[in-house]
């Protein structure tokens, strides 16, 4: 594979949704890296956080990447795969739009002799060399937790919580509700809270939560408090609470510590987020890419099992932090988000 590297020309036909670092740094006998990113409307980090700090791991090493978004598009996403197989990269780097189309393009690649990463989303039966992910069963523990928390400190009495989880799809989105249903499931058996509507939202598609969550709340008016599984699908159902006037009363959880997420924290329309440093992520994910891309075998120290295939899979599973109105500065601090980017218009007067 590494005989067929092609430098210049990716670079001159690159689409501009990706972007494509040094394509003549990578050196002779160093191969180049393929990352395909699923969309940009699920959430902000596929289309500024992880392409940034990726290409940054990338660039620091002089190794030439490729990095592409599927736009939701899970043709595109195999086109995309198609054309970097085609390229010879040595590297393929994938977040699955579903774990079926994810294995096809993994199976591709494995039979060209690609070496094969699953970052943050493990494709189920996907075979995959490495998974590089957070703790996600930690990730829904937090929302869980914290979703409490504020209901404690609201003290609120047996109430209504509403859950709407990520896309049916993504199986990070049944790891996150495996851990706030270990928080939640006690509480509703001992009366302690209410089990109300509990729904997937396709794709994680905002607009759909929104329409999902208004019949939630049509339908059963005394919701008090909601488990949305990230901070677009949060946003979406502070929206629908804003046009009852129940925004701020009912507390709503979150996920990736976006800067809306982190602005409606402030404004104290949302309860929590769950920052995960996505520099963290990219590095340890690059890090491995650069060693295969060397034709370096690394050693990781974690498996995750894959629940369909039964198979070991290598991984790095990163420790997520649970993000409250008091500790939104410690994201800014980590530098994940500026300052000016969450203190604008009206929420000058909160930062
Ligand atoms: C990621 C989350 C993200 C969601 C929607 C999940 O697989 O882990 O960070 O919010 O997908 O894109």
């Amino acid at each position: 594979a590494v005989g067929l590297l092609a430098t210049g020309s990716m670079a001159a036909c690159g689409d501009d949704s990706g972007s494509d670092s040094g394509s003549s740094s990578g050196g002779s006998s160093v191969g180049k890296v393929g990352v395909i990113l699923p969309d940009t409307a699920s959430s902000q980090r596929w289309g500024s956080d992880d392409p940034k700090f990726l290409k940054a791991a990338f660039d620091a090493a002089g190794v030439a990447v490729d990095i592409q978004n599927a736009q939701g598009d899970k043709s595109q996403f195999q086109t995309i795969a198609d054309g970097m197989i085609s390229s010879g990269v040595k590297v393929l780097m994938i977040v699955n739009l579903d774990s079926g189309t994810g294995k096809a393009v993994l199976d591709k690649a494995k039979a060209a002799g690609i070496a094969t990463i699953d970052y943050d989303r493990l494709t189920l039966n996907g075979g995959a060399n490495y998974y590089v992910s957070f703790d996600n069963v930690a990730v829904g523990k937090l929302q869980g937790e914290g979703l409490v928390k504020c209901l404690t400190d609201m003290k609120a009495s047996k109430p209504v919580v509403a859950e709407l989880n990520g896309s049916p799809t993504d199986n990070n989105a049944t790891l996150f509700k495996e851990g706030y249903d270990s928080v939640l499931k006690p509480k509703y058996d001992a009366g302690e809270y209410v089990k109300g509507p509990d729904q997937s939202v396709p794709d994680w598609d905002n607009a759909q939560g929104g329409t999902i969550f208004e019949q939630m709340l049509t339908e059963k008016k005394d919701i008090k408090g909601v488990l949305a599984a990230n901070d677009g699908l949060g946003n979406a159902v502070i929206s629908v609470l804003k046009k009852q006037g129940l925004n701020g009363k009912v507390p709503v959880t979150g996920q990736d510590a976006t800067v809306q997420g982190l602005q409606n924290i402030l404004a104290g329309d949302q309860c929590m987020t769950v920052y995960k440093a996505i520099k963290q992520e990219a590095d340890a994910a690059a890090d491995l890419a650069i060693s295969l891309a060397k034709g370096e075998k690394k050693e990781v120290s974690q498996s995750i099992n894959d629940p369909e295939s039964k198979a070991a899979v290598p991984s790095v599973l990163l420790t997520p932090t649970a993000i409250f109105k008091d500790s939104v500065k410690d994201v800014v601090a980590d530098g994940f988000v500026t300052k000016d980017q969450l203190c604008t218009g009206d929420f000058t007067k909160l930062c």
